[in-house]
């Protein structure tokens, strides 16, 4: 039974994050997408939200389960007992952030295994960070998102503007 990791700050999951979750379900016995707790970024939704977000958007995939987690990625993994850790690979200017992360994690962790799955070309451009960049320009989200992320945004653009606060 081969179980696979799949970590990521998740702010908010993407239309690009979803493909790389159904092409590594595909390919593992069993997928947990698990949503970093401290990341050092000033996050848009609460963990709480970025989970359920995440949970509605693979409600029909059986294999998928979503968690949130601190600390060490690899000790997450070894905790669940998860051999494989997926990581998606936009562009070059990705690799040499994930190529450390990776060989650093097999220097703490030799069991585990980084498996870098690369965009499909339609995604490649999307990240959490132009989405909201988008929200906050008023632009028209859905081909980036799926409807309840769209909807969670509006609703913390709007939340936002009235306490006279910006994305
Ligand atoms: P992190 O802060 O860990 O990079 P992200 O939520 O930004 O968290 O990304 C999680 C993972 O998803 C990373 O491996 C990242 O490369 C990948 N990813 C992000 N956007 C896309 C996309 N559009 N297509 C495929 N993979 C993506």
């Amino acid at each position: 039974m081969a179980t696979a990791v799949y970590p990521g700050s998740f702010d908010p999951v993407t239309r690009g994050h979803l493909d790389i979750i159904k092409r590594a379900a595909k390919i593992n016995d069993r997928l947990i997408v698990a949503v970093l707790i401290n990341s050092a970024k000033n996050p848009l939704f609460t963990v709480e939200e970025r989970v359920a977000l995440l949970r509605e958007c693979c409600k029909d995939i059986p294999n998928v389960t979503v968690e949130s987690f601190d600390g060490l990625t690899v000790e997450f993994a070894k905790k669940r007992h998860a051999s494989v850790m997926v990581r998606g690979l936009r562009a070059v200017t990705d690799f040499e952030n994930e190529i450390q992360l990776a060989q650093t994690n097999h220097a703490l962790m030799p069991g585990i295994e980084t498996m870098f799955l690369a965009t499909s070309i339609k995604w490649s451009y999307l990240s959490s960070t132009i989405v909201k960049e988008a929200a906050r320009y008023g632009s028209n989200i859905s081909k980036f998102v799926t409807p309840n992320v769209e909807d969670a945004i509006h609703a913390k653009v709007e939340r936002l503007r009235a306490e006279g606060k910006t994305l």
